[in-house]
């Protein structure tokens, strides 16, 4: 059972060595408890005055005796107890996938590894909105802000590896899938390089949930069978051009809207059929998500005043998309038509 109380302002007493008791006195703090600190059952000159009775007893495990007495003493006066694992000796970080930027795409094992964490590194195309909803830990913002300059890739590395270092649970929450142009790989070999422990935690990918967003399947049967998910970060070559049009499949580009008119020309010029279908999904499972349908010959005009984040489907899977929602309003229409013969 996962239980929330608001600890606004209530007196904590957190017990356990200090060592051990770093992260839970912090996730307490976090949650705007008035903490109290008890290190050994004796109690530590630096303890400082205790509270007469309080509101939770937040049990470290610190594998020390003596607390028994302690605890026992707050079951027969009904203060509640809750039991808190040690911190450990060394910090880890974990490279968690937050999807395509809503928090109900979201795994349970992201979720998890957010309430445990100490630290929080996110980008802004993760689910940031409500992280403090998510969990107590330190929240740093490491993506680009209106003002503010991004913080390098190299920096972004350091920070990780040193707050692992110093013990902290580090999570480094990125958009989407970690592994997807998300330079995942780059920030495990950091922390390899480094001796830190590392695990990832595989996200939903914008690349197939942003079309779904826009109701357009990146595969279906007899329409495609294989998409390729291609980065417009830079104009592709003339050869990639023409294999991806000899392909024959559906094609998601991420990152691709400064580079759209090249990538139109030059699929065009590879052979392409200008009536080809293509989609533009920008901000997909956000507000003012949008979709511009177009084709390959008229993309570029038609998406002139379309902004990132946003996801390029090029491909006949576009139109089963449209077909689609013909249905889905059709049948909203017979819902409106039965509702107003009802109402009338
Ligand atoms: N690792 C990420 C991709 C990072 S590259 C993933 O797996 O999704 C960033 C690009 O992802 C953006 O330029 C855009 O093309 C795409 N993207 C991510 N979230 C998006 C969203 N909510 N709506 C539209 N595009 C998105």
């Amino acid at each position: 059972m996962q239980l929330s109380i608001d600890l606004t302002g209530h007196e904590v007493l957190v017990t356990g060595s200090d060592h051990a008791a770093r992260q839970a006195v912090r996730r307490y703090e976090a949650a705007g408890a008035v903490v109290y600190r008890l290190s050994t059952p004796a109690g530590a000159p630096h303890d400082g005055p205790l509270p007469e009775r309080p509101f939770l007893v937040a049990a470290v495990d610190d594998g020390q005796p003596g607390w028994e007495a302690l605890l026992e003493r707050c079951r027969i006066t009904g203060i509640p107890v809750a039991a808190e694992p040690a911190a450990g000796p060394v910090g880890h970080v974990t490279l968690v996938g937050g999807g395509p930027g809503t928090t109900e795409l979201l795994t349970v094992a992201a979720v998890k590894a957010l309430r445990d964490a100490d630290v929080v590194f996110f980008d802004r195309l993760a689910p940031c909105q409500d992280l403090p909803d998510l969990t107590s830990a330190e929240l740093v913002d490491v993506g680009k802000k209106p003002g503010h300059h991004k913080v390098g890739q190299a920096d972004i590395e350091k920070l990780m590896v040193a707050a692992a270092l110093e013990g902290n649970n580090v999570v480094r929450l990125k958009g989407g899938d970690p592994y997807v142009f998300g330079r995942g790989g780059e920030e495990v070999a950091a922390c390899v390089a480094a001796g830190v422990k590392v695990r990832v935690i595989s996200g939903v990918t914008s690349a197939i949930s942003v079309p779904a967003a826009a109701g357009i399947p990146v595969t279906h049967r007899e329409v495609s069978h294989m998409f390729t998910v291609v980065s417009g970060h830079a104009p592709l070559t003339e050869k990639e051009h023409t294999h991806l049009a000899g392909l024959g499949g559906t094609i998601v580009v991420l990152m691709g809207i400064g580079t759209l008119h090249q990538l139109a020309a030059g699929l065009r010029k590879a052979g392409m059929r200008p009536d080809m279908p293509m989609a533009v999904v920008e901000r997909g499972y956000r507000p003012g998500q949008r979709t511009t349908i177009a084709d390959l010959g008229t993309i570029t005009s038609a998406a002139a005043g379309c902004s990132n984040p946003a996801v390029l489907v090029i491909g006949e899977v576009v139109r089963v998309a449209e077909a689609n929602r013909g249905h889905a309003e059709a049948a909203a229409d017979l819902d409106r038509l039965a509702a107003s013969l009802l109402g009338s």
